[in-house]
């Protein structure tokens, strides 16, 4: 596999990042996994524009402009020959000459811009789709600045090893009694013809899935409603679904051992799921 890495492409054994840099040592960076279908990038605005949002809020420097990321993306879809799968895209603050944690002299220090691609042949096509996932509530115990995209995942990968522990598939993360969001996704009920969703604030990070589907919740004849809402209120919802870039809509059929509805997942998370796919490819670059 061909990677990027400060400007080369190069074989992914070949690229190399200095042991000083700040992610490494301290989780200074960002990222983002934007996802491939039809040799396309989806949403590539989106995150585009969320990665310059998480650089400017931990006052990073860009490494580029979006125009040679784009280019950047395109190129390693190519040289892979990714049909289907994920770009994912990491800046950090770069590799200081020792450690400290003051923020090195940004004229000093470059950021460091790391790309590479993910084959995932039957993403779109996913079987875990046709059967739904299972979740448990676990405490949410994250920083509050989890609209920002970094890389600190230590606490929701905890999570997916709780997950797998229990037996199920991921974990809905809950702060004061209200769901927040999935370990690395967005977290939705649906009942009766409405979606519920946590509001976008600080406590959650604002999903470029999210906000697509939350957009075509028209076209599938849904309204939305962004509130806070327990996991006693999704386990005796119609269904349930998550959304990431990597999931797009995945339905929910079982929170902490009860099932929804039957168990099965439902016609309107499935029906969301065929929108975004079929509106995302369209819009796909
Ligand atoms: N929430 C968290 C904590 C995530 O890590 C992710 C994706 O990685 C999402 C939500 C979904 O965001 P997106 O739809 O932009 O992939």
């Amino acid at each position: 596999r061909t990677v990027y890495v400060n400007g080369e492409y190069l074989p992914e054994t070949e690229a190399k990042v200095s042991i000083f840099d700040r992610a490494f040592l301290m989780g200074d960076g960002v990222y983002e996994v934007t996802s491939v279908l039809d040799g396309k990038l989806i949403d590539f605005d989106g995150h585009a524009a969320r990665l310059a949002r998480s650089l400017k809020e931990l006052d990073m420097q860009a490494p580029c402009t979006t125009e040679e990321l784009l280019e950047i993306h395109r190129k390693l879809v190519e040289i892979n020959g990714i049909e289907e799968g994920m770009v994912y895209l990491q800046v950090t603050r770069g590799a200081a000459a020792d450690r400290d944690f003051v923020f090195p002299d940004p004229e000093e220090v470059k950021p460091t811009l790391v790309l590479f691609t993910q084959n995932k042949p039957g993403l779109a096509d996913s079987p875990a789709a046709k059967k739904g996932i299972k979740v448990i509530s676990i405490e949410d115990v994250r920083w509050g600045r989890r609209d920002i995209k970094t890389v600190q995942l230590l606490y929701p990968s905890m999570g997916k090893m709780m997950a797998k522990k229990a037996g199920v598939d991921d974990a809905w993360m809950v702060e004061d009694g209200f769901v927040t969001e999935g370990t690395s996704n967005n977290a939705y009920f649906i009942k009766g013809n409405k979606i519920v969703t946590r509001a976008l604030s600080n406590d959650i990070l604002h999903g470029i899935t999210r906000a697509a589907v939350l957009r075509f919740a028209a076209e599938a004849q849904m309204e939305v409603e962004e509130r806070n809402f327990t996991i006693a209120e999704a386990q005796a919802a119609d269904e349930a679904f998550i959304t990431s870039a990597s999931t797009f809509v995945m339905p929910v059929v079982e929170i902490d051992g009860a099932a929804l509805g039957d168990g099965a997942p439902g016609p309107r998370a499935l029906r969301l799921r065929e929108i975004y796919l079929e509106e995302s490819r369209k819009a796909a670059i």
